[in-house]
């Protein structure tokens, strides 16, 4: 293992670049803030992921780095909906990285109010906040695995239209338009893997007066065939609900009830 020499003004140097790449969520733990605040000048980045801005620790100048685009979102790696943050290289749109944010109660605290400016969540995640902390944003490590399921090359992106029988596990890729027309329009859409039937399509289940079953009233109106399988307590099963009730059917139920 090679071994490094390091003395003392060396070690204040390496420090203070640490101090500045803190706004990436890179830091020294339990280093005195001194050592961050004497060095001014910090070296070149080389290696690891562009930074989205440095601060100097000292006088808490902000630099952007307009190559690097920060979005704040929220984290769909388990139930918890944590706020996320997300780095994107603004050329080729490419993720670079996913961390906490600094918005959200379940990465920081104290966490920023919704109206504090970008500026000051780069200020709050570096020691040059001024306000005598480090709000830090931070997000799990499966939160951070989010970006392999981005970047993953399985990842199904566009609609899987079923292309065998029930189980075959054969499946082809259509269109959004298409998706869009057999859903709502139905039709023998199954022909290919030699299924010879007709499938009701929206238009021909939206229908709020006429009975489903007149022998058996309770089942309510034709339209409560359409049933909305899935969804989440993040937004999903809002928009889920909202739309199958709009349908005419009362046939929603989210994750957990499957
Ligand atoms: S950051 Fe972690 S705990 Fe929070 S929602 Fe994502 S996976 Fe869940």
């Amino acid at each position: 293992m090679e071994r490094f020499n390091l003395d003392r003004r060396s070690f204040l140097k390496a420090a203070g670049s640490i101090g500045a790449l803190s706004v990436a969520g890179v830091g020294l733990v339990g280093q005195p803030r001194s050592a961050y605040a004497n060095e001014g000048a910090f070296p070149e980045q080389k290696y690891g992921q562009p930074l989205e801005a440095t601060v100097d620790p000292a006088t808490g100048k902000l630099e952007v780095n307009e190559e690097v685009v920060v979005r704040y979102s929220a984290c769909l790696g388990c139930y918890s909906s944590c706020g996320s943050r997300l780095k994107l290289d603004r050329q080729s749109g490419r993720l670079i990285s996913v961390g906490g944010n600094p918005y959200h109660p379940s990465c920081a605290y104290p966490f920023l109010n919704f109206d504090e400016p970008l500026s000051e969540a780069y200020l709050s995640m570096s020691y040059a906040s001024g306000k005598g902390n480090l709000t830090r944003g931070t997000s799990c490590g499966r939160g951070q695995a989010t970006q392999d399921v981005y970047s993953q090359p399985d990842r199904i992106t566009v609609p899987l239209k079923r292309a065998g029988k029930r189980g075959e596990g054969k499946w082809k890729p259509i269109s959004w338009d298409d998706l869009i027309r057999e859903v709502t329009e139905g039709g023998k859409l199954f022909l290919d893997a030699g299924e010879d039937r007709e499938v009701e399509g929206f238009l021909a289940l939206h229908d709020t007066k006429t009975p489903m079953n007149p022998d058996q009233p309770d089942l309510g109106p034709v339209s409560n065939q359409f049933v909305m399988l899935g969804g989440r307590g993040d937004g999903r099963t809002t928009i889920g609900t909202r739309f199958t009730n709009c349908f005419g059917s009362l046939n929603q139920y989210g994750h957990g009830a499957t």
